[in-house]
């Protein structure tokens, strides 16, 4: 091992968040030796059980997010919501940030976003501002788009679909009154996602485009199947766009005054496949995902392994998928009540050829809370969907 590797093997890693992103990315980060510390709001939390050390505090705090970052060579976060001035400011004082607090900012205001796409040329609905300083209301938003239906978006705080509304008229009663705008009702066929990997130094790695299955009921993503079922040119089209909208957004970054050596991280670029066939980018997240969770078991590296070696300096490593796989959320129905959850079933669930389990250790379920992950690999799409649907059935949450 050179000495500059070893170096890399003992830099202190802050994670600002304390939830299952952080938990996945500590566990992946063992064989790395890496030392890691969490800022979790929670106590305790998924992080907090595996880090090296926790310190409880808010987020969105500034001093408590820059009290956090002394003892820790590089700054990173799992959720969105975390102070963008102590990143900034981190920035100023040569703390490494990754992403970087511009990227951040970039992505967090959702209409900074749409626009950045925009300027970037990357295919996504076209998208217009509520102002209602100027008087205006969505209906004006909306008609300036060709009328409704329309889908309102919060420009910042949305979060599993909260901050989301598809608007079929003026008169909706799912109206949001926080700041947003308005967006063209995409008419789509499948959700894809791409998970984007990109080291400080520009390389990157694109993970295979999967696609998503929402539960209506909770606006959540419940399943993840790998690889989507879409056309070739469909698929190379969607990393195409994936991989343009992470470099954008970077480039972006850095002409705002954030160094390049924050523009790295794991990204996830949520995509619609339109009716029409066209792929568009629907929104960008900072941070390992949901539709990526499928890649411990189903790729040659994961999503929180590639996270863990872009902050310790380390080469990304190969994103091929080594076979098909269906991921699905384990959370607790409409009538799992409040409580600490327990997980009836898990034996029979692991009975089921090729499935993985992974639970995050929350102390409470409520109704839809995401509590943990099943992962079925099979030798086709078909297969590893009949495999995570058995073994899906067979876990139940029961508060106790
Ligand atoms: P969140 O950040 O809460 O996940 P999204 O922007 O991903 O918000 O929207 C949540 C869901 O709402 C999407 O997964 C999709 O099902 C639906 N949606 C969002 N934008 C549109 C759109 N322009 N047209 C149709 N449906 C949309």
């Amino acid at each position: 091992m050179s000495a500059e590797r070893a170096e890399h093997a003992v830099r202190r890693i802050g994670i600002l968040g304390g939830g299952q992103l952080g938990r996945m990315a500590i566990e992946e980060s063992r064989k790395y030796l890496a030392h890691i510390e969490v800022l979790t709001p929670d106590y305790p939390s998924p992080a907090s059980e595996l880090a090296d050390v926790v310190h409880v505090g808010k987020l969105d705090d500034y001093e408590s997010v820059l009290e956090f970052a002394q003892d820790v060579d590089v700054v990173s976060y799992e959720i969105e919501g975390v102070s963008v001035e102590a990143l900034r400011e981190l920035e100023r004082r040569g703390k490494i940030v990754i992403p970087s607090a511009g990227v951040l900012a970039g992505i967090r205001d959702k209409y900074a976003q749409k626009e950045l796409l925009v300027a970037a040329e990357i295919p996504t609905a076209r998208a217009v501002l509520v102002r209602a300083d100027k008087g205006e209301d969505v209906a004006d938003a909306a008609s300036s788009l060709g009328g409704f239906p329309v889908v309102q978006k919060a420009r910042s705080g949305g979060y599993d679909g909260r901050g989301v509304a598809v608007l079929d008229g003026a008169a909706s009663g799912k109206m949001i009154r926080a700041p947003s705008f308005v967006e063209e009702f995409v008419d789509f066929e499948r959700e894809l996602a791409v998970v984007v990997a990109r080291a400080p130094g520009g390389a990157t790695v694109a993970y295979p485009c999967v696609e998503m299955v929402f539960d209506e009921r909770a606006n959540m993503c419940d399943s993840v199947l790998a690889p989507a079922r879409i056309s070739d040119a469909q698929r190379e089209e969607a990393e195409r766009i994936s991989l343009a909208a992470v470099e954008a957004i970077c480039r972006a970054a850095e002409s705002s005054g954030s160094p390049a050596a924050g523009s790295a991280g794991v990204f996830a670029v949520e995509l619609f496949l339109a009716r029409s066939g066209d792929v568009l980018v629907n929104e960008i997240a900072p941070r390992p995902h949901n539709s990526g969770h499928f890649s411990i078991e189903a790729c040659e590296t994961s999503q929180f392994d590639q996270y863990v070696r872009l902050l310790l300096g380390l080469p990304l490593g190969s994103a091929r998928l080594q076979s098909p796989a269906m991921m699905v959320n384990i959370f607790g129905g409409p009538d799992c009540g409040v409580g600490e959850p327990e997980y009836l079933g898990l034996e029979e669930a692991l009975a089921v050829p090729g499935v993985s389990i992974h639970l995050y250790g929350k102390r409470e379920a409520r109704p839809f809370r995401k509590l943990g992950h099943l992962t079925a690999l099979g030798a086709t799409p078909e297969e590893a969907a009949a495999r995570a649907e058995a073994a899906r059935a067979h876990i139940k949450i029961r508060c106790r």
